[in-house]
């Protein structure tokens, strides 16, 4: 899916994602929130992260801010070597629909279009050529190959997601971030979609940053990145499940053990139309 040699991008720089003194401040004077405390991070290409903290400490801002979805207020964020921050709307839009793939928790397919449709519609937004066998071929490696002409409403929730997997890579983005994306999911369908997260990034070389508040998802990831108070707080590489689930214990006693999933599952569709993330 990753396969370079069928597009005409150029290499990928080593880098998949900078974040430079990126800050974020919600409301104003005596009410504002410090969402992104000048955050600094880089991700390799080719890695899988996990972004993990107790509720409110930035990660949903993180994410929106890192993956062009909202504008960070100070600070430089660098996709695939090029500088996403700064210029129009329009441009940031054409910015993500070709170097960013999302995967949210609540899936946000369109209903009226199929399977493929669904799978295809980020390369007709982005006014790229769209190839039903490719399309085939994606869904054929999420394991949907038999679901091309199927509506959503006709999948189960794991099927969905992986659908929506499938529509993030065939851009072949720079970089998939990837919000609550098993949250919806009972637990095998969440092995699943974890286990094609891992294998875009093992096998293809994709570059994934994931937001969660399960450490057992967390685990999938190759490190993962703590938030506290909208800033860093620390970083964990080959995490297993007890030693993220001990971390976040430290991190303070507000841990978020999904007590509030509507903001979890909100956050994306509730600050953006469905379509911002194709
Ligand atoms: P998390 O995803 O870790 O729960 P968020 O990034 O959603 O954290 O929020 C970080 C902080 O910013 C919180 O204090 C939250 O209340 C605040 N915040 C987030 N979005 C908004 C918003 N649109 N308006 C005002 N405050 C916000």
């Amino acid at each position: 899916m990753f396969r370079r040699t069928r597009t005409t991008e150029p290499a990928r720089s080593a880098e998949a994602l900078r974040l430079v003194k990126v800050r974020k401040v919600y409301g104003s004077a005596g009410n504002a929130v410090t969402a992104l405390d000048d955050v600094s991070l880089s991700l390799p290409a080719g890695s899988f992260t996990a972004v993990m903290g107790p509720s409110g400490s930035g990660k949903s801002t993180l994410l929106q801010c890192a993956a062009g979805l909202d504008r960070p207020d100070s600070g430089l964020v660098m996709v695939d070597g090029a500088e996403m921050t700064g210029g129009s709307e329009a441009a940031l839009t054409k910015f993500r629909r070709r170097r960013i793939g999302f995967v949210f928790q609540q899936y946000n397919l369109l209903p009226t279009l199929t399977v493929a449709q669904n799978t295809t519609l980020p390369l007709k937004l982005a006014g790229r050529h769209v190839d039903r066998a490719r399309a085939g071929e994606i869904l054929a490696q999420v394991g949907l190959g038999d679901r091309l002409g199927h509506r959503p409403d006709q999948l189960s929730g794991g099927q969905r997601q992986r659908v929506a997997i499938a529509r993030a890579l065939v851009t072949e983005p720079a970089v998939i971030f990837a919000d609550e994306p098993t949250g919806a999911l009972d637990t095998r369908s969440a092995r699943d979609v974890l286990g094609l997260l891992q294998r875009t990034v093992r096998v293809h070389g994709g570059t994934v940053v994931m937001v969660t508040h399960d450490p057992v998802a967390a685990s999938y990831a190759d490190s993962v990145l703590f938030l506290a108070d909208g800033r860093l707080a620390g970083r964990l590489t080959a995490p297993t499940v007890d030693a993220v689930a001990e971390r976040l214990a430290h991190l303070g006693d507000a841990v978020d053990h999904g007590a509030n999933p509507a903001h979890h599952g909100g956050a994306n569709p509730a600050r953006h139309d469905l379509t911002a993330g194709v």
